[in-house]
């Protein structure tokens, strides 16, 4: 039996990109390697908003969130943390040997501009991590505003991830000056897991080029030397970059202002089933991450007996809370190919299976 993810990653992921995947290999100092890569790297650019190149690592993407604090931090790096992810940078950074310091948020509240220019006027910081879109709570910040401050301190290199927002809304990296911008296959690309994508302005290879302990698998110098011969550092996995060759085939068959349209449609037709079921939800108002929706179980509904009744009766999965968030919240991915059919057979499903799910009584009652 097979489930269709409604999880904020990995996703489900098309027939054409399986099929995509299952061609031969190629050797990856190959000709055809290397038209493969000059194939693809002008769509990503333009998908990232960047003359810059974008690399390719065979990783997740903490591999690149890992390896862009090791090529980076010189002096100290201030994390935004509001969520999962962002909260674990700072122990990544830390595990990683360098000196960080967390920028504290609650979960599901965005990263406020200004007590991060308050942060950063100290001086204390050479590089500061953001994450544009917590999955972890479905929380986006407001990232035209965070750069905005970030520009005003230019000994400052910005690492931004953009794992689950990436091609699902415009982000002109170039414009925005975004010095590293990461992303992964399993989120909005609705690629199955193992690439991640980031690409690396030439101030942050200048400052790699200073920095010690950068290593090997991640270093930015390795990946610009081998991307002006278009190719990557190590052997990659050659199956997902036939499937994202793929992918970008849909994405300029659909445009991407159709894209951006079509997620921010399906995510406001899952928020008002939510809203219109008097669930509410978790993230600021205002701070709804365009991706996917976390709803605050309002209701308090038994998730799991929500679950269970979706996967046997529906076939299909959503989340039911991450980490401590767990039970409390429930979240819903519109990443990736969802069409307003494929949409409203979710809600109706949803609607079936709520009708059949027990509330739990407060505790104490
Ligand atoms: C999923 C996710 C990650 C981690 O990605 P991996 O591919 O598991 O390494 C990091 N940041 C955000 C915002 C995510 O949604």
């Amino acid at each position: 039996m097979s489930y269709k993810l409604f999880i904020p990653g990995p996703i489900a992921v098309s027939e054409k990109t399986l099929r995509a995947m299952a061609q031969p290999m190629i050797g990856h100092r190959s000709t055809d390697f290397v038209a493969l890569y000059q194939a693809i790297q002008p769509e990503l650019q333009a998908l990232f908003g960047t003359r810059d190149p974008v690399y390719l690592s065979t990783s997740s993407a903490w591999g690149s969130m890992e390896g862009a604090v090791r090529n980076v931090v010189r002096r100290k790096v201030l994390n935004c943390m509001n969520g999962a992810f962002s909260d674990k940078w700072l122990d990544v950074a830390t595990r990683c040997g360098r000196p960080a310091q967390g920028l504290r948020f609650e979960w599901g509240q965005p990263v406020d501009p200004e007590a991060l220019r308050k942060e950063l006027s100290t001086g204390s910081y050479d590089a500061v991590t953001v994450i544009h879109n917590e999955t972890s709570c479905g929380c986006m910040s407001d990232l035209a505003a965070v750069m905005a401050v970030i520009r005003e301190f230019p000994e400052v290199i910005s690492i931004v991830d953009t794992v689950s927002s990436f091609s699902a809304m415009p982000i002109p990296k170039d414009q925005l000056g975004i010095d590293v911008m990461i992303t992964g296959s399993q989120k909005a690309l609705a690629l199955p897991p193992g690439l991640s994508l980031l690409s690396v302005s030439k101030r942050a290879l200048e400052r790699a080029a200073q920095v010690e302990g950068r290593g090997y698998y991640f270093d930015f110098l390795e990946f610009q030397k081998n991307h002006e011969a278009s190719m990557t550092p190590s052997t990659p996995v050659i199956p997902l970059f036939y499937a994202l060759r793929s992918k970008l085939e849909d994405i300029r068959a659909e445009g991407t202002a159709a894209r951006y349209a079509r997620h921010a449609r399906l995510n406001k037709a899952v928020r008002d089933w939510g809203l219109g079921h008097g669930f509410a939800l978790f993230p600021r108002e205002g701070f709804g991450s365009v991706s996917l929706n976390c709803f605050a179980n309002t209701l308090n509904i038994d998730l799991p007996a929500f679950n269970k009744t979706l996967k046997a009766e529906h076939h299909l999965v959503i989340d039911g809370g991450y980490g401590k968030l767990k039970g409390k919240t429930f979240r819903i991915s519109n990443m990736g190919d969802e069409t307003d059919q494929t949409i409203a057979e979710l809600l109706r499903s949803l609607d079936a299976a709520l009708a059949k799910t027990p509330k739990l009584s407060a505790p104490g009652k």
